[in-house]
């Protein structure tokens, strides 16, 4: 499934490819062809995420109602941008549709398909804040609040590893990024929230909020601290990336050998005391972790 970082990045890809003109947009494989209808023909006011939701603001429609259309891609969903000029012509001279496209928007030489989404759905400004509000905060958005997280946290028996997984306690991390940070500050990741330290938290946050930039940026999740620090030397400060035009999500995952500390590493020796690394489920998905090195809470 897309992190976070992931879903930014697309956000800001179509941002800029389709913010601007007016904007046609179209369902080709029909199911979401009425409310594409509403929105076709309009400017793309705004491309935002909020952990793995997607949101594209088009404005108000002739009745006062702002439009926006809610993506969320799930585990096989794609939302692809390219130009028009590597599509095929159908038939009838349009640009071919290959697959299932649920939404598709084009304007100004490019062109973006959607497939596969688990959600796609045309909402209003009211739905949106309900949405955002049902979701932890996001490291990636500036007005993130850390401490609605540790609330839930602080409160919880259940783990850690669990909770981080948790949208509604914390938006845009997935399962990499989860195994990953909590190697990264040795924390055992069955630890109830309850029993989590505070300074242990903080320091979860803001490895995320540094982290996640990065993956915004080079498309592709790093957190070897060596090739953290040279894709910091490449782009400059997170502040910076985030940012920085043309470079968000545009260079994907051909910058660093794809290397963890314990992420899909199981059996294999721990990079840092040669322990063998496990795994078990945890909040459905595989978690990984040293259980040598990972005893802080
Ligand atoms: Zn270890």
């Amino acid at each position: 499934m897309p992190e976070g970082h992931t879903i930014h990045a697309l956000a800001d890809r179509l941002q800029r490819r389709f913010g601007g003109p007016p904007v046609t947009v179209t369902s080709p494989q029909g199911r979401f062809a009425e409310a594409a209808a509403l929105v076709d023909g309009h400017e793309l006011l705004a491309a935002t995420s909020a952990g793995k939701h997607l949101f594209l603001e088009f404005g108000r429609d002739g009745e006062g109602v702002d439009r926006f259309v809610h993506v969320h891609l799930g585990l096989i969903g794609s939302f692809v941008v390219q130009p028009q000029s590597s599509l095929a012509m159908d038939a009838d001279g349009g640009l071919a549709v290959v697959g299932a496209v649920r939404l598709r928007l084009a304007a100004d030489g490019y062109v973006a398909d959607l497939r596969g989404p688990n959600l796609c759905q045309l909402i209003d400004g009211e739905e949106v804040g309900r949405v955002v509000a049902g979701l932890g905060p996001d490291p990636l958005r500036h007005d993130a609040d850390p401490d609605r997280a540790w609330r839930k946290i602080s409160r919880s028996s259940r783990s850690i590893a669990e909770l981080l997984m948790d949208q509604s306690v914390l938006a845009g991390v997935g399962n990499v990024y989860r195994c990953e940070v909590l190697f990264r500050h040795r924390l055992a990741p069955l630890t109830p929230g309850s029993r989590v330290r505070p300074a242990s938290w903080r320091t979860i946050w803001a490895d995320l909020v540094e982290l996640l930039p990065l993956g915004v940026a080079f498309g592709q999740i790093l957190t070897m601290p060596d090739q953290v620090e040279e894709a910091h030397r490449l782009v400059g400060t997170p502040e910076q990336i985030a940012h920085m035009e043309g470079l968000n999500g545009e260079r994907l995952g051909t910058w660093f050998p794809r290397e963890f500390f314990v992420y899909q590493r199981t059996d294999q020796p721990c990079r840092v005391c040669g322990s063998r690394i496990r795994t078990q489920v945890v909040a459905g998905r595989n978690l990984f972790w040293c259980a040598r090195c990972q005893r802080r809470r």
